[in-house]
């Protein structure tokens, strides 16, 4: 069924989010001076939310998060998209996620809207293969610990779908997981970033992450990488920020230890953009 298909018209709107993790504590897991974190700067970049032209400028040409050549590439990429079945995929609203007692929109947690208030979200039933890209050695596991901790969390059919071929870079329909270099890292705060590609009617089209490479350790397990990994790949399903310094894998800025088990508010938005 395509009754929900986008006009091919509709440019795709672009989700772009910094992982605003304080470099300050990504030293300090893996050690560092003093002197380096007197330099790292109060201010810093919160949420970033891109679209259309801004977007497609920001992620550069050089395979940035979703490298796009301009604005229009969006489009063509209607004639490649899954085509769930009927049922399989409609749009949402808030307003029909009354959340449970105690938690609080904005504070526990945020999920990402179109400009029409419609979520953005992923088919059900459909496989959503997330792929690395330039993955350095030991960082396997963790982000396999992070697929599979979402795919049970949300009812999303995620799963590792191994290091991905030139060809699949920023594939439709998938995940994928870049460790290198991007624009944005030029704010040395930011870690990683990552976002979701959407129809306006908030259907996802494709995530994008991409993540330091230095930020993350060699050591499978470590909580910094993973809970890096797992904010960066919340982002790629549509789940926006809670508050800095709380309980939540999404909180805007980490606490100390960073989390690594998925909070009230964490679960809620999962309910939100999943299939359960
Ligand atoms: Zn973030």
């Amino acid at each position: 069924m395509t009754y929900w298909r986008p006009h091919p018209a509709i440019t795709a709107v672009i989700y772009l989010f910094a992982i605003a993790f304080p470099i300050a504590i990504g030293l300090a897991v893996v050690g560092s001076s003093p002197t380096l974190l007197a330099k790292v700067p109060e201010e810093h970049r919160d949420t970033v939310a891109a679209f259309g032209d801004g977007a497609a400028r920001m992620s550069g040409s050089d395979g940035g998060i979703f490298g796009f050549d301009d604005a229009h590439a969006a489009n063509t990429t209607v004639q490649g998209l899954p085509l769930p079945s009927h049922g399989e995929w409609s749009p949402r609203s808030s307003n029909n996620f009354p959340p449970p007692a105690g938690l609080i929109p904005g504070r526990d947690f945020s999920v990402e809207t179109t400009s029409s208030g419609l979520i953005a979200h992923w088919p059900c039933g459909h496989e959503i293969p997330v792929r690395s890209f330039g993955a350095p050695p030991g960082s396997e596991g963790d982000l396999i610990w992070a697929v599979e901790t979402l795919a049970f969390a949300s009812g999303l059919s995620m799963h590792y779908a191994g290091p991905g071929s030139d060809d699949q870079r920023d594939a439709e329909g998938a995940i994928s997981v870049y460790y290198g270099d991007h624009p944005m890292f030029v704010d040395p705060q930011i870690a990683g970033v990552g976002g979701v590609s959407t129809y306006q009617n908030g259907l996802a089209v494709r995530g994008s992450v991409t993540l330091r490479p230095d930020q993350i350790t060699p050591f499978p397990g470590d909580p910094w990488s993973r809970s890096l990994t797992l904010h960066a790949l919340m982002h790629a399903v549509g789940i926006d920020h809670a508050m800095p310094y709380g309980p939540e894998v999404m909180a805007e800025r980490p606490g100390y230890p960073p989390p690594t088990i998925l909070g009230h508010g964490d679960q809620f938005a999962l309910h939100m953009v999943g299939c359960r």
